[in-house]
């Protein structure tokens, strides 16, 4: 018999909150990270509500900020900002978000293992579930995965500036594919911009042009960092007998907020679900159902605000369709093509956009 019913390659998000689960289950659970918590990892930090939803415990201890205005941009030239009718994010720092989340798996029963790189063939378990980002290596090592596009984004933190506290700053299509944000945290802001793999080489630019537009001073950057963001296609492979892919490791990103801790955290449920009912196989179908859809809205938004910005835009800024983007961040509204009403209209307008975009 193995020595775990199941064992998890990376304590982020994803195989945190799978262990959590897991280990609520009665299952005999090991999470192993290669690093040592509380450890930083390149990210917004921020979670939208939809995202916090899908826990099962609060996340209060570790937020910053909550997010009840939003600052939409084009190109440094339009702008507007609206309250939101209910909060829509939780602003966290990953460093404390993500020692919290592995602290709650092992106060559930995971083991857990600190500053361990292990090859996931070799793990005494039942089930294996790689969750080691998208640089991991565990994909390869159960045969799983390929077919992952990559995102750049390049992110800095600045003094802490009382004019952002509750706002969210999004300067749209500065980047192909991409944009350009502001997020408050308790005792500083983060200012980052990302985009299509091949705007690698503007990204530095574009953070200091970033950051004059909206009076960041540059010079006072800590902790820059670079990163990848990693988006599946249909050639990748979730699952396979007794392992499964969840997170960045199985290029859950959404291809147009770049956000991926809504899509950690329910691949973990998705799994959970899976394994709990003896029935891996069943995995994959149920991140096509969930998640697929909203990756799907999320290529036609990148597609159409590349292609489209300016018309793009004016379909955004309509009230109707802030209501319908705020439902979806809140978790009240699954995926755009759920939406009825004048929303749906609105869902349409950008599909369409989109669809003149090619995709
Ligand atoms: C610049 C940037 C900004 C972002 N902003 C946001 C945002 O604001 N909101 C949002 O929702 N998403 C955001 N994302 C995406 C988000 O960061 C990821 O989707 C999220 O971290 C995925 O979680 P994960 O648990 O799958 O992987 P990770 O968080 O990458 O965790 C993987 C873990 O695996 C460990 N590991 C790696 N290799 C091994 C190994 N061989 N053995 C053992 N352990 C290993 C690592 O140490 C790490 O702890 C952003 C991404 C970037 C790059």
């Amino acid at each position: 018999m193995s020595s775990f019913d199941v064992a998890i390659v990376g304590g982020g998000p994803a195989g945190s909150t799978a262990a959590y689960r897991l280990a609520t289950a009665g299952k005999r659970v090991l999470l192993v990270d290669r690093a040592t918590f509380p450890r930083d990892k390149p990210c917004g930090g921020g979670v939208t509500l939809r995202a916090a939803r899908l826990l099962p415990f609060s996340l209060e201890p570790v937020i910053e900020d909550v997010i009840e205005r939003v600052e939409l941009g084009l190109r440094y030239r339009h702008r507007f900002r609206k309250a939101t009718q209910a909060p829509i994010a939780y602003m966290t720092q990953r460093k404390r978000l993500d020692e919290f989340l592995l602290r709650k798996a092992q106060e559930a029963g995971a083991e857990v293992r600190e500053g361990e790189t292990v090859d996931a063939r070799e793990l005494d378990a039942r089930y294996v579930i790689g969750a080691d980002g998208c640089n991991g290596t565990s994909a390869k090592q159960l045969g799983l995965g390929g077919g992952i596009l990559h995102g750049v984004a390049l992110e800095a933190n600045y003094p802490h500036e009382a004019r952002f506290v509750g706002t969210m700053v999004l300067e749209l299509a500065t980047l192909a594919g991409g944009y350009g944000w502001i997020f408050p945290k308790g005792d500083h802001v983060n200012v980052g911009v990302g985009g299509d793999e091949s705007e690698g080489p503007r990204l530095r630019a574009e953070l200091a042009r970033m950051c004059e537009a909206f009076g960041v001073d540059v010079d006072a950057a800590a902790d820059t960092r670079g990163y990848r963001l990693p988006m599946r296609t249909p050639e990748t492979r979730l699952a396979g007998e007794n392992a499964a892919l969840i997170g960045d490791a199985a290029g859950l990103v959404d291809p147009f907020s770049g956000d991926g801790m809504y899509e950690a955290f329910l691949s973990a449920r998705l799994v959970t679900e899976a394994i709990l009912a003896g029935d891996l196989a069943s995995y994959p179908a149920a991140v096509e159902r969930t998640i697929a859809p909203l990756a799907h809205a999320g290529w036609g938004a990148r597609a159409a605000f590349t292609r489209f910005p300016r018309a793009t835009y004016l379909v955004v800024r309509l009230p109707v369709t802030l209501r319908a983007m705020e439902k979806l961040l809140r978790g009240e509204l699954a995926h755009p093509a759920a939406a009825r009403g004048l929303e749906r209209g609105a869902v349409r307008a950008i599909a369409r956009l989109a669809k003149a975009a090619g995709v």
